[in-house]
């Protein structure tokens, strides 16, 4: 961020997102553009982020959306999302939900159990619909990443595992408001070790070879999102190697000939153009330590105190003797964190702290705790 830019913040309230809508576009097109080439349709993750300016620019450059909410299909259709590219998810999805997806004709119900199923055949039998439907299979895979976002093990909520396959099949005989179109993996965020991305694939090959010799010739497959990104060092990857990640899908994925590869990144799409700007409220000097309190607090941004999620934290106003610091919000909580020991030029009070690479999972899991004002955002 340059000093112009900063200038402009003199009378902007904090803490305030800041989107680099210019990175946006760049990564945006990277993906759409490596995607394109080998054939592989996107599907953004709107809960990542579903601010409306974002979400217009995603979608005007040809992504379809995957929704875990029936808010979430309504916002992405007034950002300009293809109802036929929308995916659903979720392990929860009440009947109003389910009727505003049947109302708009998505692409997909991603089903995470056999009474969903029948739920969903129930409300569109009603409506004298078929709803096509994906399979959300919890394939037994250590994402190796933070407990809280790894959804692909067997003691997850997340989809439905091997052993009720029989059932399922079973199931979409009798259930006739129901079309089997596709098998859906999703297993957890934040992945940057590509190994598991294989492993993924190796278990993709054998449930598609299996549902082939039960007798579905299913047109997709989807292996969702969960695409790492770089939170220590932002600047040197700002834009995640999207070539490198398909290329695994690539070399390790069987596909029957015909069918198309979908994909749900958020993270990936999002999180490295937006930033939590505030301002130090005051420098606080302990016994061991000094504390720099921003105005911005964990009902601004809440990853690191829910996840112990690592944000990269920059004085923008200072350029000081570099001192170290725990960075910590106005919240009465002791988790309301930041960092602990963070290295910043000698800070004062009133002095611009960025929280980089905030534009996944940030703005849209505000809260108002403490009676505090949503963040606004600025672009
Ligand atoms: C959250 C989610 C995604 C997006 O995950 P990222 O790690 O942000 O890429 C994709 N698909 C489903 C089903 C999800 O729940």
């Amino acid at each position: 961020m340059n000093r112009t830019v900063i200038e402009k913040w003199a009378d902007t309230v904090t803490p305030f997102y800041y989107y680099d809508l210019d990175l946006l576009r760049q990564t945006v097109e990277t993906a759409k553009k490596e995607a394109d080439r080998r054939g592989y349709i996107l599907h953004y993750a709107t809960k990542a982020n579903a601010n409306p300016k974002l979400l217009k620019i995603i979608f005007a450059a040809g992504f379809g959306t995957d929704c875990v909410s029936g808010n979430e299909i309504l916002r992405s259709l007034e950002c300009g999302a293809d109802p036929g590219q929308i995916t659903f998810a979720g392990v929860g999805k009440t009947d109003a939900e389910i009727n505003i997806g049947l109302d708009n004709g998505i692409f997909t119900f991603n089903c995470e159990s056999i009474p969903e199923m029948e739920n969903i055949n129930r409300l569109a039998e009603a409506k004298g619909k078929t709803a096509d439907v994906s399979i959300r299979i919890n394939p037994d895979v250590d994402a190796k990443t933070h407990e809280y976002i790894s959804t692909g093990k067997k003691e997850n909520k997340f989809g439905i595992s091997a052993w009720d396959f029989d059932k399922v099949i079973a199931k979409l005989k009798v259930l006739k408001n129901l079309n089997l179109i596709s098998l859906h993996f999703h297993v957890g965020s934040q992945i940057t070790d590509m190994s598991v991305f294989a492993e993924v694939c190796l278990r993709v090959n054998s449930f598609n070879q299996w549902f082939k010799e039960q007798g579905f010739d299913l047109a997709h497959i989807n292996v969702g999102g969960g695409l790492g990104i770089d939170y220590q060092t932002p600047d040197r990857n700002p834009i995640p190697d999207f070539a490198a990640y398909f290329a695994v899908f690539e070399q390790n994925l069987k596909l029957y000939p015909g069918q198309k590869l979908h994909f749900e990144p958020g993270r990936s799409i999002v999180a490295q153009c937006g930033s939590l700007i505030s301002r130090v409220l005051y420098v606080k000097e302990g016994k061991t330590k000094d504390f720099v309190i921003v105005d911005a607090g964990m009902s601004d941004l809440i990853r690191p105190a829910l996840y112990h999620a690592h944000h990269h934290i920059e004085n923008l106003s200072s350029d000081g003797a570099e001192k170290i610091y725990d960075v910590v919000g106005p919240i009465c909580e002791s988790s309301d964190c930041f960092d602990k020991d963070v290295p910043l030029p000698e800070t004062k009070r009133g002095d611009f702290i960025a929280l980089r690479s905030a534009g996944a999972y940030g703005e849209v899991m505000a809260s108002q705790y403490n009676l505090r004002l949503i963040p606004d955002s600025v672009f």
